[in-house]
């Protein structure tokens, strides 16, 4: 037997031993992975899992053991994978720590950057969020104002980002302007921070789904030791860009077994087809959907995801760990297309059920499939809106002129 398939069964037999039964469900709308200081997983079996899976490093499997990972080669880290999947385990960590600053602090990270923050992301003990759009800088984003002033030892930092994920945080990433004269994309520079800095307050938004960890932050002269700039002085775009393509890539659960991500969390508990036929059927026990339409609309949808998974498997089979690349707008702008249209098709067969907010009239599911409805009109603005996905595919994967 070749060492991959001995490195399988012990993976498999692993896994049956340590998964506890509870994290082998998807996740629904509301419920958190967990991970950092201030945020609190809804099971306590997900700290069992993620306290089980850091110890072996396979939270950040293919990271370098000296930073909490578990080295894994490439055929390695797809083995487990397929293995997470054929059990339907929840990942046991989530989040920006994990998916997009560890990523890239691994290729941009200075050695002491590298000790003091990867393995405290790969064991979940400090959660992280993204300082880069403003109230004035979203899709150009290179307009940002958020200053940075040299101080020597420190920058001293001024301004307000959007749409952090804040409330749970303990560190931020942040694209600051270090140098106002320069053209945009030259004077930004890339600095991490403790949420905890004197001078840095948060105020809570509110989305429609009723719960939100999204706030808009203030900076009133934060003080943010040289130390931790990444990279280098007024070159913070480059960092900045790469980062984004790990964002993409995690949003299109590209890199991982991917039960918390939005393809598993809008599949509702029995299929397309057994739903329509529950909500929609006339005849009780019939094996085909009473309206055609609807047969036609759900067919093509599955298609598509057929086509999609399948895409997106041959993607990660074939590129190398921890390098997407400008293709992964195309993931992220099919995915979001996706999961509003399978939506959509949940909600035309649900009827009037399918806007339960609250109430006995609902069940648990019907409530939480229409809050996650809600949320997902967010998908295809998150993380650079479908209209900026289109124009990087044009220029970066096409190669078509501006
Ligand atoms: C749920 C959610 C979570 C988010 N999380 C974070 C986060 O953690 N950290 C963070 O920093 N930001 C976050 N964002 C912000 C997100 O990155 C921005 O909302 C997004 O980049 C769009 O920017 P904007 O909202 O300013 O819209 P705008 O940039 O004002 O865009 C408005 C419209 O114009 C279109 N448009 C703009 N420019 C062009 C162009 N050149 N070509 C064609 N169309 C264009 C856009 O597609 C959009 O439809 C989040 C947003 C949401 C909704």
């Amino acid at each position: 037997m070749s060492t991959l398939d001995d490195f399988r069964l012990e993976t498999r037999d692993w896994l049956k031993q340590n998964c506890p039964p509870s994290m082998q469900t998807r996740m629904v709308s509301g419920e958190d992975l967990g991970g950092g200081r201030k945020r609190m997983g809804t099971k306590p079996d997900a700290y069992v899992w993620l306290e089980r899976m850091a110890e072996k490093g396979w939270t950040a499997p293919t990271w370098p053991k000296a930073y909490g990972g578990a080295d894994l080669v490439k055929d390695e880290f797809l083995v487990l994978l397929e293995e997470l999947q054929a059990i339907n385990a929840r990942p046991p960590l989530g989040g920006m720590g994990m998916t997009m600053i560890g990523p890239t602090l691994l290729e941009y990270g200075t050695d002491d950057q590298k000790q003091r923050h990867l393995p405290a992301i790969a064991r979940g003990e400090i959660a992280w969020c993204q300082g880069y759009s403003e109230p004035g800088a979203g899709s150009d984003l290179a307009s940002l104002q958020t200053k940075a002033e040299d101080k020597g030892d420190f920058y001293l930092v001024n301004g307000s980002k959007i749409w952090t994920s804040a409330m749970h945080a303990d560190w931020m990433f942040c694209l600051v302007r270090t140098d106002p004269q320069a053209p945009k994309h030259e004077g930004i520079s890339f600095l991490l921070f403790s949420m905890d800095s004197p001078g840095v307050t948060i105020k809570p938004i509110l989305l429609l789904n009723g719960h939100s960890p999204f706030c808009q932050t203030f900076f009133d002269n934060v003080e943010v030791p040289k130390i931790d700039l990444v990279h280098k002085v007024n070159q913070g775009w480059t960092v900045a860009k790469r980062l984004l393509q790990h964002e993409r890539s995690g949003l299109a659960s590209l890199a991982s077994a991917d039960t918390a991500g939005p393809l598993q969390r809008i599949k509702p508990s029995v299929s397309l087809a057994e739903l329509a036929k529950h909500y929609s059927n006339t005849k009780e026990n019939a094996n085909k959907i009473d309206d055609a339409v609807l047969r036609d609309e759900i067919i093509r949808n599955e298609m598509l995801k057929k086509a999609y998974t399948l895409t997106q498997a041959r993607t990660v089979a074939e590129s190398e760990i921890n390098t997407p690349g400008a293709a992964t707008s195309i993931f992220k702008y099919v995915e979001a297309g996706y999961v509003k249209e399978q939506l959509e098709i949940q909600n035309r067969i649900r009827g009037t059920q399918a806007f339960g907010w609250e109430g006995d009239m609902f069940t648990e599911e019907e409530i939480s499939m229409c809050r996650l409805n809600l949320e997902a009109k967010s998908i295809s603005i998150a993380g650079g809106s479908n209209e900026i996905q289109l124009n990087i595919i044009a220029k970066r994967v096409l190669g078509l002129p501006d």
